[in-house]
């Protein structure tokens, strides 16, 4: 089929998620294929994925042996369902993952996307509470600008206007803690942010721990909230508050885990050990739809007993531990510990500390936040007072389009624009993409 009518095509059948499609139709793209960091679209473009299609992509596109692995799954079965009954990959995987993650945490869920990850990890902690007779135990705290997914439990745990707002009255109440932002805050100051943000959380559990069934939260980094940094010993208050206060803590993996902060998992930052944590993203190398929520033993015992207990644990999605999808899984973590993969991406998340410098002075960024290979450029009107460009001209928006014309795809979050690079880039892929970076942002805004 001609290039010219699959795009017109595109604009009479689809609808695609997160974009107006007014958007789309303006700017159309379509990726015909890929190849390592790059991708190309069916006009034989070919653009750096400065977003890892969407935070995903860990060792590029097309890698060998994940490409392997699920050839070699599809000659035994593509997928049989996990409910009542468990199939090889998953099995393998799931041990796998145990062996990875924090050491309290002794069992996998499995489910098909980030959202599902979370949900799952919502209803599996106020169904804990339920089980043990604390039947008052029944809200949830959140973080401001936090993002869980787009279901309506994970809205519900979710804190972004521009995408909740207008869906306010069919979601559940949380409690919503301020995010220790330090770009904003008056005092610019990190230590102060963090004791500010976790006296608030202190005095909110003294005063309704009794009703309260956990706390959701994304390690060290928000992503979609705006890629916003934590400060240093804040996770780990919050992990003690949420001891000493009986409070589930629930750590929301699926953006930061697999290497993308510089660690396995962004938790490792901290030391800290959740009570369930949800992975997705990066699973499978960026391949397939797998996503985990893992939970501890005192947690599992909650939903074991005999039927008549009534403790079963029922949620679960038609595709849950699809083979093919933990097959590559598989073979993703295999090549993490084949290629050092946790200290290449620790290594490249300095470099980019060091790329990024000059980004940083530009005369319209405010702020550039980074963990890892997962990094954030605010772009701003007024860098000393932190003023951003009115809403309607969409900067950074623009920056995007400006970079997809010099060969470098990402998408703005708001005024914020993202980098998020597969692990594998190399340091000249690396400088390669910083110096588009750069360039669009100075095109367009100044
Ligand atoms: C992307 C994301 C989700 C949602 O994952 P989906 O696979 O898009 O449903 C949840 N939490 C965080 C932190 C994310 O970045």
């Amino acid at each position: 089929m001609k290039a010219d009518q699959l795009l017109e095509k595109s604009k009479q059948y689809m609808w695609l998620p997160f974009t107006q499609m007014s958007d789309y139709e303006q700017d159309p793209l379509i990726i015909e294929s890929g190849e390592g960091v790059t991708v190309t679209d069916i006009y034989g473009n070919t653009y750096l994925d400065g977003y890892s299609s969407l935070w995903l992509n860990v060792h590029g596109h097309r890698k060998k042996e994940i490409d392997e692995a699920i050839q070699n799954q599809l000659q035994l079965i593509a997928h049989s369902t996990l409910l009542g009954a468990a199939n090889v990959p998953s099995i393998l995987l799931a041990e796998k993952l145990v062996k990875l993650v924090p050491e309290g945490l002794t069992r996998v869920f499995y489910s098909d996307s980030g959202a599902t990850s979370v949900e799952i990890a919502v209803k599996m902690a106020y169904q804990y509470w339920q089980n043990k007779g604390h039947h008052q135990k029944t809200k949830f705290v959140t973080l401001s600008n936090g993002y869980h997914g787009d279901t309506v439990g994970t809205m519900s745990v979710g804190s972004i206007d521009l995408y909740h707002k207008v869906y306010t009255s069919l979601l559940f109440d949380a409690l919503v803690i301020p995010f220790p932002a330090i770009y904003r805050h008056s005092s610019g100051d990190e230590q102060v942010v963090r004791d500010e943000s976790l006296r608030e959380l202190r005095s909110l559990f003294e005063e309704q721990h009794e009703e309260i069934a956990g706390m959701v939260l994304e390690p060290m980094i928000q992503g979609a909230g705006g890629m916003n940094t934590m400060p240093a010993g804040y996770l780990k208050g919050v992990e003690s508050l949420c001891r000493e206060f009986n409070v589930m803590l629930i750590v929301d993996e699926v953006a930061t885990g697999f290497g993308r902060t510089g660690k396995m998992f962004a938790v490792e930052h901290e030391g800290i050990q959740p009570d369930l944590m949800t992975v997705a993203k990066g699973l499978t190398g960026g391949y397939l739809p797998v996503a985990a929520t893992l939970a501890t033993d005192e947690i599992y015992q909650a939903f074991y007993g005999t039927y008549e207990e009534m403790k079963t644990f029922f949620h679960g999605h038609s595709y849950t531990g699809n083979q093919l999808g933990c097959a590559a899984a598989l073979a993703n973590l295999e090549i993490f510990e084949n290629e050092s993969l946790i200290q290449q991406a620790a290594d490249k998340g300095d470099l980019l500390t060091e790329l990024l410098q000059d980004i940083k002075q530009l005369e319209h960024v405010g702020d550039v936040r980074q963990c890892g290979l997962m990094c954030g450029i605010e772009i701003v009107k007024n860098r000393s007072t932190k003023e951003p460009f009115p809403f309607e001209e969409r900067v950074a928006y623009q920056c995007t389009l400006k970079m997809r014309e010099l060969g470098l795809l990402t998408r703005p979050l708001g005024d914020v624009i993202v980098f998020m690079p597969p692990l594998a880039a190399t340091t000249e892929q690396l400088a390669e993409m910083v110096a588009i970076l750069e360039q669009a942002i100075r095109e367009v805004t100044e």
